[in-house]
């Protein structure tokens, strides 16, 4: 099926059922409504010239356009280009040029972020020309660019315009005769990555690989019509987009969305007033939920499931989510927006044990192996590279011939992830190919090293990585923020290893930070850290 039919499937099983919510919206929507908001919509897009085919980008963070641009777009066979709602200019003025960006939709700002502002600087051309036909000197491909509010501005369509357009046009436009058309290997977004090494790239998905994944994902949460879940997590990654939306349309659980950008009280507060039975989040996440110093003022006791993943999930974090949220039933999933982006999901009833310290075992229909610098499969148990291979990989990056031939060989995706996958097929991420260290020829995976210090009363969260060093080659790092209230010290934290981990493991350089750099999806950026260490050491 395409995504427009799965929508429509769903609509048509559930009208009168709710489907979304956006509580800082004000919008409360049955599946019959969101699926009408969407056909308008897609009319809209429509009769603005957008069609199969057609890269549409979308900068916003989590609102209910962004979601009924998702589903309009895939009506009509367009391409989702999701763009980081963090990008500044530069990184706009990319997005938009490589994926070719016919038509932007975005929010006015977010954060401290003035959206429209920054396109009028990337595009004077908006102020001479009618809306719907810009020619800008930076961004050739870009005709439309529509702007989530009502007031009228030079060259920009407003949203409501756009949605007055679709009313009328759908009089006209047979959007279940285009959507039959469509084929599920269409591309139908373009998704860049999380940019967690520096680098995001724009993996380019089709509705099989999403609508696929989406499914399985729902059926290892075993979700249906009478699950709520709630959305923290950013729509423009994989995670929200995926994970959370097309798992709930594939079943016709209700969308509950806390706000545009992720806070641990009003996501509390969504669950407890919305009875949620889901929530997803990314570790960091979880954590300052946890934290909250209002945490036990919140009736979780409606949860069931959800999704943690992202990046390490740590042990001691998944005891206290079951333990203390309710989520009997929660699971880690691993993937990467290459892959659609789920490989690894725990279980629901996968033993305590391996569902807090392994992500799982392979989702239905999908390979994977552990393989060798050569590429060669190690034996089981030892670790290496892990690939993985099946329906979800993506077709490719979008316009990059060169790093899609290094990131896919013979159909299998190379993670560029370290892992083991015991003799019972349960896999463990050991950390990323690139944050591995060597440290006098010893190697050093420095998520073993933060499971050990996050054990410490003291720290709140910690990141490890390498430095390089001229004598032992590259020397342990370790960022350590504390316990609201505590203090700590660098003697303390060795006097803390010492004994216990093997001395190389033991970080060189302590730093006491107050936060960590982080993307908007929530992952620590450690060539960020490393860089201003190697500044620092200087
Ligand atoms: P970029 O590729 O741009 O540097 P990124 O890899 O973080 O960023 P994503 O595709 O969002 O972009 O994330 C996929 C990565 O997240 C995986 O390759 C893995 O390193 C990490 N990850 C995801 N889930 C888990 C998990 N459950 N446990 C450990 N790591 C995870
Ligand atoms: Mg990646």
């Amino acid at each position: 099926a395409t995504i427009g039919q799965l929508l429509q499937s769903t609509a048509a099983r559930f009208p009168d059922r709710p489907a979304v919510v956006f509580r800082d919206q004000g919008i409360r929507w049955t599946w019959r409504e969101f699926a009408d908001e969407v056909d308008v919509l897609a009319a809209g897009l429509a009769s603005n010239g957008i069609k199969r085919g057609d890269r549409v980008g979308i900068w916003s963070p989590n609102r209910v356009e962004w979601l009924l641009t998702q589903f309009a777009t895939a009506r009509i066979g367009a391409i989702l280009v999701n763009v980081n709602p963090a990008y500044r200019l530069a990184e706009l003025e990319y997005a938009l040029n490589k994926s070719g960006c016919c038509a932007l939709i975005t929010a006015e700002c977010f954060k401290s972020s003035k959206y429209v502002e920054m396109l009028q600087a990337l595009a004077p051309e908006l102020d001479q020309c009618e809306p719907g036909q810009l020619r800008a000197a930076r961004l050739p491909a870009l005709r439309l660019v529509v702007r989530m509010c009502d007031t009228s501005t030079p060259g920009m369509t407003t949203f409501s315009d756009l949605i007055e357009a679709g009313r009328v046009a759908r009089e006209t436009v047979d959007l279940d005769a285009i959507d039959a058309a469509l084929s599920a290997l269409d591309a139908i977004n373009i998704q860049f990555t999380s940019g967690t090494t520096g680098n995001p790239k724009g993996a380019t998905l089709t509705h099989r690989n999403v609508v696929n994944n989406a499914r399985y994902i729902a059926m290892a949460m075993r979700f249906t019509e009478a699950d709520a879940l709630c959305i923290p997590v950013p729509l423009y990654h994989c995670f929200g987009m995926v994970l959370a939306v097309l798992a709930s349309v594939s079943t016709g659980a209700k969308m509950v969305f806390p706000g545009e950008a992720f806070e641990p009280a009003s996501t509390l507060a969504a669950v407890a007033d919305e009875r949620c039975t889901a929530l997803h989040g990314v570790p960091t996440m979880f954590i300052a939920e946890l934290d909250h110093p209002d945490f036990a003022k919140f009736d979780l006791s409606t949860l069931r499931t959800g999704i943690m993943a992202g990046s390490p999930c740590p042990i001691e974090t998944m005891k206290r989510v079951v333990a203390r949220m309710h989520l009997s039933e929660i699971t880690i999933a691993y993937g990467m927006t290459e892959t659609s982006p789920v490989s690894f999901q725990s279980a629901t009833d996968d033993p305590l044990e391996q569902r807090t310290s392994t992500v799982g075992r392979i989702a239905p229909h999908l390979e994977a192996k552990v393989v060798d610098a050569m590429g060669n499969t190690v034996p089981v148990g030892e670790t290496g590279e892990l690939w993985t291979r099946g329906y979800s990989v993506m077709r490719g990056y979008w316009d990059d011939e060169p790093r899609t031939r290094e990131a896919i060989v013979d159909g299998w995706m190379r993670t560029g992830d370290l892992a083991t996958i015991d003799a019972q097929g349960y896999c463990n991420i050991v950390g990323r190919l690139k944050d591995m260290l060597i440290r006098g020829g010893e190697n050093v995976y420095p998520r073993e090293v933060e499971e050990f210090l996050f054990r410490h009363p003291k720290v709140q969260s910690v990141q490890v990585f390498g430095v390089p060093d001229e004598k032992y080659g590259e020397e342990v790092c370790a960022w350590i923020v504390t316990r609201p209230g505590e203090q700590l010290t660098e003697e303390e934290v060795r006097a803390y290893c010492q004994g216990q981990i093997a001395h190389y493991k033991v970080p060189r350089y302590i730093r006491f930070v107050e936060e960590m750099p982080m993307t908007v999806t929530g992952k620590v950026q450690k060539f960020v850290m490393r860089e201003r260490m190697i500044e620092e050491l200087k």
